[in-house]
């Protein structure tokens, strides 16, 4: 037995480290693997928590959203009540004093600030609903042509040129009437923020497979002051604006209108000034 075990131990030596050999190599590569599968199981996490934050995000800003909006639809639908009976009355007026013109100046104002307010009203409305979006087949080359031609007069007037620079035929599924509104929205405030000569650039590309767009991407830059940096975070913001007259309500429609696309909208500054909106569906 002694004898045999004498003569087999170089050899039992031999393949046992020869076996270790493999062993460690086998769990080794065990390793490696469990390595990369651990590295890209982390990045996942890690995308998957952004994913969460920014859904979070979303959400809570959808919850602040709707409880503002049931405030203003509810004030909205006070003041348009007894608006209706101001118009009425300031009607009825301007009969009476038909034949004096200081008076008639007078009742023509009070008409002209109860549309305003009616306007404002009806925006407040529209910001308060769910925008529900129809989507259908359409060309965004065409719908960005329409939305130019409905603004040339304020373009012509502000001594504005309005430029467009994409292929003469980009067909996506989106709403092209909100789209057409929200293009108009985006070209009007740009023609307002210019003063003066100026040059609004809309470009369209169909989305590239790398780009964050699935269907296309699109940007609006103007040649004016740009959005100052205390501002650019509040913009999208129902109510904020700086203007005089302005209502704040057209970015953060714009913006519902976007997100209801399952989009994003961004707002930026070109280098040297003027102001860069980038939508991306
Ligand atoms: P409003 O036009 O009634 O002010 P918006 O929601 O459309 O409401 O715009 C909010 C604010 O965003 C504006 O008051 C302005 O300060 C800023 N803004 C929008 N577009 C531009 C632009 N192209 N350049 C500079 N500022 C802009």
């Amino acid at each position: 037995m002694n004898e045999m075990l004498v003569k087999e131990s170089p050899v039992s030596h031999a393949q046992r480290i020869e076996e270790l050999g493999r062993v460690i190599m086998a769990y080794s590569e065990v390793t490696e693997k469990l390595q990369q599968s651990h590295d890209q199981l982390k990045s996942t996490v890690d995308m998957l928590r952004k994913e969460l934050s920014d859904k979070n995000r979303q959400l809570e800003r959808r919850k602040r959203l709707a409880a503002l909006g049931e405030m203003a639809a509810g004030l909205a639908h006070e003041i348009r009540n007894p608006l209706g009976g101001i118009q009425l009355y300031a009607s009825m007026l301007s009969k009476d004093v038909a034949d004096r013109p200081d008076s008639q100046q007078i009742v023509g104002k009070i008409s002209a600030g109860v549309k305003r307010l009616e306007a404002l009203v009806g925006q407040v409305l529209q910001f308060s609903r769910e925008i529900k979006i129809n989507v259908s087949t359409m060309d965004l080359a065409g719908v960005v042509q329409q939305a130019v031609e409905l603004t040339s007069q304020q373009a012509t007037d502000a001594n504005v040129t309005v430029e467009v620079n994409g292929p003469e035929s980009l067909v996506i599924e989106a709403d092209p009437l909100l789209l057409g509104q929200t293009l108009i929205n985006l070209v009007l405030n740009a023609i307002e923020a210019i003063e003066g000569p100026g040059k609004v650039l809309i470009t369209y590309v169909p989305a590239k497979s790398n780009a964050d767009a699935r269907q296309c991407h699109l940007t609006i830059v103007d040649s004016g002051p740009g959005i100052p940096a205390n501002v650019l975070d509040r913009i999208f913001n129902p109510f904020f604006t700086t203007k005089d007259s302005g209502t704040g309500l057209g970015l953060s429609i714009v913006h519902r209108v976007i997100e209801a696309h399952d989009g994003t909208i961004t707002a930026s500054n070109v280098d040297g000034g003027g102001a860069r909106f980038e939508i991306r569906i």
